[in-house]
């Protein structure tokens, strides 16, 4: 669509629709870049007609003007880009537009295309993120109350006194889920196209967990592999060999993704070392180091993915100086335990943890809510249980 910049009437458009969802995509030039390499216009004209929930094929020709036989091939190829999710239910198909985040963008690395220019879709992309942290994208993906996104703890690093609930503990969540996929990471494969890697060795390929019924999207699409239990099992004790962070919906109920997150690369884990320490939900848990034996080595440093461990300015023990745990930071992961030869570091309870939303539709209510979205979102649903067009 060298195409879309001739075609604003459908690029506005589309970003209005974008950004009815609870989290949206910021509008500046660089997203108006992006997204005209990313849609092409007629991509971009059915994106914006899409409604906020999902849609048959039928409703899309009524809502597009366009015929079965225009639409449904272009709706084939939105959904091979990740920009649609196509939901085969009965006898019918049920079409989703994907939000931006966490959605098409990452879709679009989790691929490897030639259809586009990766180059410099990986540069715009980590122009746009890093646009502007006080009101740009960063702030509508991490700046509200409720968070999007939530940590995971290592379960061999909680207080011995302590017994993990299922739905923060990595393992079960995988075990509890119906089907399962790996897939690239997209945060890594979009550093490779810009010449950079990752610092902790962590690989593009197969780290990245999915789950559930937006998994079997992912598979079916290309996106990812389907895998057992036990080979989901083993990339999350890889990712934790790797001292690499678990992220997971910042919900309890059958979260849809484990991603596994390193401080170079993860646009996640980048947000949070850029100030905004509130953006991911912490786990029940905080680390702690013991400064009586803390020597300043440095190795936590390493192991920690968002800058949570630094000089404690106001102690020094025999030794000279000693580490602390910066507690506004500390997502109580446990990446860093491990790296701790001398046995200083250790995990205990959060006092001011905040238990993630039940589900999926809890947390996304209440993002909305937050961000005076709700109105939409709430006639879209009567609408739907009355069974009215959308
Ligand atoms: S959020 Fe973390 S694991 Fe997920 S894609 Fe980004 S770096 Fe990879
Ligand atoms: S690894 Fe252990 S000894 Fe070294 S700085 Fe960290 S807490 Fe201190
Ligand atoms: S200090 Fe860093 S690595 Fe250690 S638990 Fe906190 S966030 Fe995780």
């Amino acid at each position: 669509m060298g195409h879309i910049a001739n075609a604003k009437s459908s690029l506005v458009p589309l970003i209005d629709r974008l950004n009815q969802y609870p989290i949206g995509l910021v509008d500046n030039d660089i997203l108006r870049e992006m997204l005209s390499i990313l849609f092409t216009e007629d991509e971009a004209y059915v994106g914006s007609k899409f409604p906020l929930m999902e849609a048959t094929l039928d409703e899309m020709i009524e809502r597009t003007g366009y015929a079965e036989e225009k639409l449904a091939p272009i709706l084939e190829v939105m959904a091979d880009k990740g920009i649609v999710m196509d939901m085969p239910y009965g006898d019918k198909v049920y079409y989703l537009l994907m939000p931006g985040v966490i959605g098409f963008i990452e879709f679009t690395f989790m691929k490897n295309r030639t259809d586009i220019p990766m180059e410099k879709v990986a540069k715009l992309m980590s122009e746009y993120f890093h646009w502007d942290h006080k009101d740009g994208q960063a702030k509508e993906f991490f700046g509200s109350k409720t968070q999007l996104t939530r940590s995971l703890p290592y379960e061999d690093t909680i207080p011995v006194n302590s017994e993990i609930v299922s739905f923060d503990n990595a393992k079960e969540i995988v075990k509890n889920s119906k089907y399962g996929a790996a897939s690239m990471c997209y945060c890594r494969h979009k550093r490779e196209h810009e010449g950079k890697s990752c610092k902790k060795g962590a690989p593009t390929q197969g780290i990245c967990i999915s789950l559930g019924r937006g998994s079997e999207f992912l598979v079916r699409r290309g996106f990812a592999e389907e895998k057992t239990k036990e080979e989901l099992l083993d990339i999350l004790q890889t990712a934790e060999d790797l001292r690499l962070t678990h992220i997971t919906d910042n919900i309890r109920e059958k979260p849809t993704f484990i991603c596994n997150c390193c401080g170079c690369c993860c646009e996640i884990m980048s947000g949070v070392q850029a100030g905004y320490y509130k953006g991911v939900n912490k786990t029940p848990y905080i680390a702690v180091v013991d400064q009586e034996i803390c020597d300043y080595c440095g190795e936590c440093f390493i192991g920690c993915n968002v800058k949570a461990i630094g000089l404690d300015r106001t102690v020094k023990n025999g030794n000279g100086r000693v580490s602390q745990v910066k507690s506004e930071i500390c997502l109580g992961c446990g990446a860093c335990i491990s790296g701790c030869d001398k046995d200083a570091l250790s995990m205990i309870h959060r006092d001011d943890y905040k238990r993630p939303p039940k589900s999926k539709r809890n947390m996304f209510m209440k993002i909305a809510h937050e961000k005076g979205r709700l109105g939409p979102l709430v006639t879209t649903q009567i609408k739907k249980k009355l069974g009215l067009k959308n």
